[in-house]
């Protein structure tokens, strides 16, 4: 066996692991070394939940949440407040606002936030989808709930922006989110409170 061959599976796997977000040559290859040297359990157990995660999730064609079924549970309960969205950059927000038990409206996952020195512009994040839904559903009021960072402020206000022109009421959850912090990892009170202190834009 030559050394190239011996070496050609751990060069895929490093440039397999080069292509994830946040990940530069250098940890990729230090990753690639460690699942080397890890026990076979540990890897299979890695590579099963991948292939787990690819084979039983989707995203909802509606609010694209991830979901085992499309539509998404949320999108298909009739009890639910059919006249409000939450907005959201990503699925585990949604977890977070459930969590509130407060929140009985509809959600839509931008995936992501504007950010456009790493090259997110509206059309990278379900924006468009958004407009859609607002113009061909019985909106009354759209829950701008993106992070409390530059990034999901600069969002929020793009999207304002395009509501208003349409006539659809926004409104922003208030402050009580610490600056910079994540919504996935605020408790539920503050959310909560978020949520309920929310001002129009
Ligand atoms: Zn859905």
């Amino acid at each position: 066996m030559s050394i190239q061959s011996t070496v050609e599976p751990v060069a895929k796997l490093i440039d397999e692991l080069n292509k994830l977000p946040g990940i530069g040559p250098k940890s990729a290859a230090r990753l690639a070394f460690y699942l080397l040297k890890s026990p076979k359990e540990q890897t299979q157990a890695l590579a099963d939940a991948i292939t787990e995660m690819k084979e039983r999730i989707v995203f909802c064609s509606l609010c694209f949440n991830i979901t085992e079924e499309d539509p998404c549970s949320i999108c298909q309960d009739t009890s639910r407040d059919r006249t409000k969205i939450c907005v959201v950059e990503e699925p585990l927000d949604v977890i977070a606002i459930e969590r509130t038990n407060d929140f009985k409206g509809l959600y839509h996952v931008l995936h992501g936030a504007l950010n456009y020195m790493e090259g997110v512009t509206p059309q990278q994040l379900k924006i468009d989808e958004l407009m859609k839904r607002a113009q061909a559903e019985n909106i009354e009021e759209v829950i701008l709930a993106t992070n409390a960072t530059t990034e999901g402020d600069a969002t929020a206000m793009f999207i304002n922006r395009q509501l208003a022109k349409m006539g659809v009421r926004t409104t922003r959850i208030a402050r009580g989110l610490p600056m910079g912090g994540d919504l996935e990892y605020a408790d539920e009170v503050t959310l909560s409170r978020a949520l309920e202190g929310r001002r129009e834009m």
